[in-house]
């Protein structure tokens, strides 16, 4: 008997279509096995039939989330195609839990293509986080800033040619190429692992230029497995772990029962009653951050900028070095 692999009618509409990302980058769906379906089929064989009545697909994935039940959701997977800057790449890389195939700068030819931030997004150094940006720059700046990345990277890709022309082994010629070069994979990860990465991709805390392929690939699972995408954005993206100082604190401003969740009646707490609880200065900005509304895009794909193969192998080709067509 021939039996047809099940698809997902979303998923099917973008798999295999190129969704550009920063300038010269993109993610691709290139394969899916699985959706929300499977992770309930998984739980129920861990629940036994006993189960069945209350495991509505929906329920019971949100369930599973909740409560850290996470091996239903590794029997779906994903297989994308990206392209992202060498420095995209390597924070990307540390996520472990995926399995990876590079482009080959010993074997192929680099294609000479280098992220250019955009004005908005070039920023000075953030004063409070070490590891971030704020404000504009001056526009001076960014303009000498063009002017200096355009001479470095010219330098670079001449070089880069010329080394080939005389021959010498690709392995060697790329290796002054700057982290600004794109470079591209195939990126496989099951669900689990692939909400873990968004939720740390997807944050504010993580650079922005990662946070733009994270959000495509949010926008993705949203298709392949919309059920499994809504418990994340509840319970992981949206939802926030309380600490036992910051426990002691609520249950000082409410009380909670069978009937109820009440406030206490004329209850506050001070910065300086939060630091005798224990929280320390740190903790309680992070208290407040994570009272406040969560913010972020509904991760919806702009189908209407969807690429096909050949535009993108187009792109890369015209940036081979051109001695080398
Ligand atoms: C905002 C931000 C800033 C960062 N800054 C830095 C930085 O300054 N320097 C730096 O080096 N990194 C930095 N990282 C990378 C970070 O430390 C993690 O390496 C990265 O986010 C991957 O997370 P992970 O290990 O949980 O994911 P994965 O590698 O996908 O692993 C998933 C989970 O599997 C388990 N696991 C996987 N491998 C092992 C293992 N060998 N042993 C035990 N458990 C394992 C862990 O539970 C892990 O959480 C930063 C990440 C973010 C998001």
């Amino acid at each position: 008997m021939e039996t047809k692999r099940p698809t997902v009618p979303a998923a099917e509409e973008i798999l295999g279509g190129y969704f550009p990302v920063l300038d010269h980058g993109f993610v691709s769906l290139v394969d899916y096995m699985g959706s929300d379906e499977d992770v309930e089929s998984a739980a129920r064989v861990s629940y036994g039939a006993g189960t069945r009545k209350v495991s509505q697909t929906r329920g019971l994935v949100r369930y599973l989330r909740r409560h850290r039940h996470t091996t239903p959701s590794e029997m779906v997977e994903m297989k994308f195609h990206c392209a992202m800057p060498m420095f995209v790449a390597r924070q990307w890389i540390r996520h472990r839990t995926a399995s990876v195939n590079e482009l080959s700068a010993r074997y192929s030819l680099m294609p000479l293509l280098f992220y250019m931030p955009d004005v908005e997004h070039f920023q000075l150094q953030s004063r409070t986080n070490k590891q971030g940006r704020e404000g504009g720059a001056p526009p001076e700046v960014y303009r000498e800033a063009v002017e200096r990345w355009e001479r470095i990277r010219k330098q670079a890709g001449d070089t880069y040619g010329w080394l080939l022309e005389q021959d010498v082994a690709r392995e060697i010629a790329r290796i002054d190429l700057p982290v600004s070069t794109y470079t591209q994979w195939y990126w496989k990860i099951d669900l689990h692992n692939l909400l873990h990465f968004l939720t740390l991709r997807v944050d504010r805390r993580a650079q922005w230029e990662i946070r733009q392929f994270a959000g495509i690939i949010a926008g993705m699972v949203k298709r392949v497995a919309p059920l499994s995408y809504e418990a994340w954005v509840d319970y992981d993206l949206d939802g926030r772990p309380l600490t036992r100082g910051e426990r002691a604190a609520l249950s000082k401003l409410l009380e909670a029962d069978d009937a109820g969740v009440r406030a206490r009646e004329g209850a506050a707490l001070s910065s300086d009653e939060l630091k005798a609880l224990g929280l320390s200065p740190r903790e309680i900005r992070e208290l407040v951050e994570k009272l406040r509304t969560p913010d972020h895009p509904d991760f919806e794909l702009d189908l209407s900028v969807m690429r096909t193969a050949e535009d993108v192998a187009g792109e890369m080709y015209e940036a081979v070095p051109s001695s080398f067509e």
